[in-house]
């Protein structure tokens, strides 16, 4: 019996996916080998990739203006390509502090160059988002950073601010390919592939090419997204295992609707969850209502010590990783793409009948 996964990353996979990835790991379709023992300059791998990039773009609409590929070093190593890259000498990066993620990325881009900080949750305790409305980019402003969905925190913007000329780039680990993107407002997208795509590994960037004219020089190889353009991706090793599985992630995702399903799966999911803590006095989400993350859904319960109760009953129900992140306590249930509707149903039925025998 498998486990309900609610596990904010790495998390669950379509079990399709993983039976699949059983059946092919000793011998990719009947070649004798498998994808993880083949050169990634052989023909059988360089197949494989260029059908997941294509799929890939397919299912985001991505036109031929952006390069798409993948990269190692995780999410976290883009925290600092990207001002290595674009944040030159007498330019400023806008930075929206909204939470973990995007403090993080903030505080690296501060020891590479001159940052402004057009947004800081801190007296929100990273509850809430700016205004899109009022956003305005530095008049020297290389770029304006966001992270679209805040993991930890449980919080997504639901619309992009529009940053004219100056190229908006946006963190989307924890929400791509759960709802439909306009990419065109975007100068850079990028994510780790393991909450919404695939096993820890690969790292996906979709970038304007034109980007690539307003980067520093001289810089080192790894450090070069140029380089990475021109060897889409494969200027070293690539993740090799990671983005197989991405491809027959993709794969999965294309047969249940694309992107227009997952949203619809996203929706009835966190629904679910929202509409027990909405009518409830019991639990509680702390978030700002206009912007609840339907990927991450964290909230609390009256005392932490129920929440301890909480989380140790509903492990013994086979619910796992519902327990809030360290930093900031409380429960979070992680609603990706390929948890199974029936899982957060269970999940749901599990809160309701622990507020009756605990409130
Ligand atoms: N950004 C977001 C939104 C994340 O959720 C995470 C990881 N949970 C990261 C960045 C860092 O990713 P990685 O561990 O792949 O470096």
């Amino acid at each position: 019996m498998r486990k309900k996964n609610f596990f904010a990353g790495p998390s669950v996979l379509p079990v399709e996916v993983l039976e699949r990835l059983s059946e092919e790991i000793v011998d990719y379709h009947g070649q004798g080998l498998s994808m993880i023992e083949a050169s990634h300059r052989g023909g059988m791998f360089e197949e494989m990739y260029d059908e997941c990039l294509a799929l890939f773009r397919e299912l985001l609409g991505i036109t031929d203006d952006y390069d798409v590929y993948f990269l190692g070093g995780g999410a976290t190593l883009q925290f600092t390509m990207i001002p290595v890259n674009f944040l030159r000498e007498g330019t400023v990066a806008d930075y929206a502090k909204t939470g973990t993620w995007s403090n993080k990325a903030t505080s690296d881009a501060q020891k590479l160059g001159k940052v402004n900080v057009f947004y800081d949750g801190k007296d929100n305790n990273y509850t809430s988002l700016p205004d899109v409305e009022k956003i305005v980019p530095s008049a020297n402003s290389a770029y304006v950073y966001l992270c679209a969905n805040e993991t930890i925190g449980g919080i997504e913007w639901k619309s992009f601010p529009d940053t004219g000329d100056v190229p908006l780039i946006a963190d989307m680990s924890s929400d791509i390919f759960s709802r439909p993107v306009d990419v065109k407002k975007f100068g850079m997208i990028y994510g780790g592939v393991q909450k919404n795509l695939g096993p820890a590994g690969a790292t996906f960037i979709i970038m304007r090419k034109d980007m690539l004219s307003r980067r520093n020089e001289n810089l080192t190889a790894y450090m070069d997204y140029a380089l990475h353009s021109k060897d889409k991706g494969l200027y070293n090793t690539p993740p090799v295992f990671s983005i197989w599985a991405v491809k027959l992630v993709l794969e999965w995702i294309k047969k249940n609707g694309g992107v227009e399903g997952m949203d619809k799966r996203a929706e009835e999911k966190s629904s679910l969850i929202y509409s027990v803590l909405d009518s409830s006095s019991f639990y509680r989400s702390p978030v700002d209502k206009r912007y609840r993350s339907r990927m991450n859904i964290v909230f609390r319960l009256p005392s932490e010590e129920l929440e301890k109760k909480f989380i140790s009953e509903s492990q013994k129900e086979g619910m796992l990783g519902l327990k809030g992140h360290r930093s900031v306590g409380g429960l979070r249930a992680s609603l990706y793409n390929a948890l199974p509707y029936e899982d957060v149903v269970a999940l749901r039925d599990f809160m309701l009948e622990f507020e009756k025998r605990n409130s």
